[in-house]
């Protein structure tokens, strides 16, 4: 195979070192020691740009090596990433803090008792078993050691040539961090598990419940930002309760809940078109969900949530509003932004680090309208491929791949089982037929990542149907106050 270096000639071959970062160069070579040019010698070539630099290339080679890719997390991007450089002869390393690849566009349901665990969740090693040249590895990062290039895991440390960084985001409280324990996001399947948990425990506590305030304080559920996610959980909760619960009770009627979606701005789904808000807000209020716009959560306590300086009595309050990127920013020691998002060159990689990309909704990249790529599972995929394509290259010596550029193909959102909106960057729909294609679509996703047929038409089959062999109560129970 070839090395990113095959030999000191050539690390001093002009040509060559204008083709790695098109402009003339100051080159300084530290060579480690008197040996350079034999066999098995270190080099580390450090070169600086005319501008005198903001890019610094560190790069460690060893002849004879197979170069080594890290990639940090097997969520959207990772995984595509890991995919995209199967053919290349590299030892590439995964790992992940979860041995599960989830498909987080579909959590929501697995919360709202929807679909099982396993439905939209795989081993990352099942997935990646025809790849040969990936190992996985079950372990957390804790940190990165730019200067000597490995990745560290805990008191381990793991070397890399190339570094891939896709770790993800996670909800955020704006400095609220107590809400967490009264109010939780939805991120992991854990975290959809225990949703389903309080979900269905609110209404067996309103069931036995002999006091009628209690009772409506079991039986209301307020969630927090009308984003994709906080409309979802909305318009699913309320089908649960009117509908497939209806039957399932003697002292209560599980159709009287009260499902709140609360939102400081003033529309729900803000990122899509007015007109589809719009449909999307009354949609929900169809389904009962009353959506109260301009009304900022001020606490989230044990008794209830408080909106615009009103205590809303309720017991459960699902978080869906605001994310924050991974630490990947004070790992690196670069440049973020607010909500923690690494600020990242034209080629996904780190300023300063050529040889590290951050990609996916830890990394912040414009798209061509100037306007930061959206945290998305198509944007970190098609980030993923972009780097892989991107070391493929370097490591066959070929010319570096384009800056990444972005394709939009548009957003979706689903509003209980019945409608949903669509904005495509040619076309906009909203009601049934938007809901058939985000079923198609989310079909078609589930495929991608999981390839068998059988697995996505099972889970179509379960959806269409009804099937609620997953309102399971499991793990501890939360204990109630009353
Ligand atoms: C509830 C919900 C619904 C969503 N719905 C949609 C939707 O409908 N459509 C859409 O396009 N997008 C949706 N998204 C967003 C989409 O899922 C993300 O944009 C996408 O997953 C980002 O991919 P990623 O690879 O950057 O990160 P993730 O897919 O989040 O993967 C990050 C991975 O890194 C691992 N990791 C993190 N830290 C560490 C560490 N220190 N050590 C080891 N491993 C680590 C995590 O375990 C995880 O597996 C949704 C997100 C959520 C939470």
């Amino acid at each position: 195979m070839k090395r990113i270096y095959p030999d000191i000639h050539s690390l001093l071959d002009i040509p060559r070192l204008q083709r790695i970062n098109r402009f003339s160069l100051r080159l300084i070579v530290v060579v480690r020691n008197s040996y350079a040019v034999h066999s098995d010698c270190s080099i580390k070539l450090i070169y600086l740009n005319n501008s005198i630099s903001n890019r610094l290339l560190n790069v460690t080679t060893t002849k004879n090596t197979t170069p080594k890719i890290v990639i940090i997390g097997a969520g959207f991007g990772g995984l595509f990433a890991a995919k995209g450089l199967r053919r290349t002869d590299a030892e590439i390393t995964i790992i992940d803090q979860q041995n599960h690849h989830l498909f987080q566009p579909l959590l929501y349901q697995v919360a709202t008792a929807g679909l099982s665990p396993s439905d939209i969740a795989w081993p990352i090693r099942n997935i990646l078993k025809k790849n040969r040249n990936v190992k996985v590895l079950l372990d957390t990062v804790t940190g990165i050691n730019t200067e000597d290039s490995e990745v560290l895991l805990g008191d381990k440390t793991l070397p890399f040539d190339y570094l891939i960084i896709a770790t993800g985001a996670r909800h955020t409280y704006f400095g609220n961090d107590d809400w967490e324990q009264h109010a939780p996001g939805l991120k992991s399947i854990d975290d959809a598990t225990n949703i389903r948990r309080q979900i269905l425990m609110a209404f067996e506590q309103a069931e036995m419940c002999t006091d009628e305030n209690e009772r409506k304080r079991h039986l209301t559920f307020a969630i927090v930002g009308a984003g994709p996610t906080g409309v979802e959980l909305a318009g699913t909760i309320a089908e649960l309760a009117s509908r497939t619960l209806a039957e399932d009770f003697r002292q209560i009627d599980s159709r009287s809940a009260r499902v709140l979606l609360l939102e400081g701005g003033t529309r729900v789904l803000p990122t899509f078109p007015e007109k589809l808000s719009r449909y999307a807000k009354h949609a929900l209020n169809n389904l009962g969900v009353e959506v109260l716009l301009e009304h900022s959560v001020t606490d989230c306590n044990d008794r209830g949530v408080v909106v615009s300086g009103e205590e809303i009595p309720c017991a459960t309050i699902l978080w869906a509003a605001g994310v924050q990127a991974s630490p990947a920013g004070r790992w690196l020691n670069s440049e973020t932004d607010k909500a923690g998002r690494v600020l990242v060159s034209p080629d996904l990689s780190v300023k300063e680090h050529m040889n590290i990309f951050v990609i996916g909704d830890t990394a912040l990249i414009k798209d061509n309208a100037g306007l930061p790529v959206p945290g998305t599972a198509p944007a970190a995929k098609q980030q993923g491929r972009y780097v892989a394509k991107l070391i493929s290259n370097r490591l066959l010596d070929k010319a570096d791949s384009k800056a990444f550029r972005y394709k939009d193909y548009g957003n979706l959102a689903t509003i209980g089982r019945k409608s949903a909106v669509i904005d495509m960057p040619r076309f906009r729909m909203k009601g049934f037929l938007a809901w058939i294609i985000w079923v198609l679509v989310h079909i078609y996703f589930l495929i991608g990542v999981r390839a068998p047929l059988a697995v996505a038409t099972k889970w179509a089959w379960q959806y269409l149907t009804f099937g609620r062999g997953a309102r399971l109560i499991t793990g501890k129970k939360k204990e109630h106050s009353e």
